[in-house]
Parts: structure tokens; sequence; C-alpha cells
């Protein structure tokens, strides 16, 4: 992997991330910078939370998607 090419990424810290929900396990795509709280489909956990920039994610990350 080459400099020139992580130049041409304009917001490198922005990600849709997939989290998986501590209470039920499943899993679900989350924007890194979202503005709003997204909650788990299946069970109403809160995966993320906006702060302004990047979002707090409530769970592990199991892939970052780009
Ligand atoms: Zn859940």
């Amino acid at each position: 992997m080459s400099m020139e090419w992580e130049e041409l990424i304009p917001r490198p810290s922005s990600r849709f991330l997939r989290v998986r929900c501590r209470t039920c396990e499943s899993e679900q795509i989350v924007f890194s910078h979202t503005t709003h709280i997204i909650n788990c489909r299946t069970c109403g956990e809160t995966l993320a939370e906006p702060t302004g920039g990047k979002a707090k994610i409530n769970g592990p990350v199991i892939a970052v998607l780009g």
C-alpha cells in the first residue's frame, strides 16, 4: 500500500462499520459519524450515539467497510 493511494481518500476517518450488538449478538452496519442514535434492529440496544464528530460505538466493531 502506497502513501499516494491513502491521500486520495478525502475523509479517512469516515467509515461504515459492522458492529455486533452486545446484548443479542446480531450485526448491523452503522456510519462512523452518524448524527442520530442507531438502535439494534433486533433488541433495541443503542449501538451508536452521535458526539458531533466520530460516533460513540457501543459494541465491538467486526469489520470496517470503507
Ligand atoms: Zn441487539
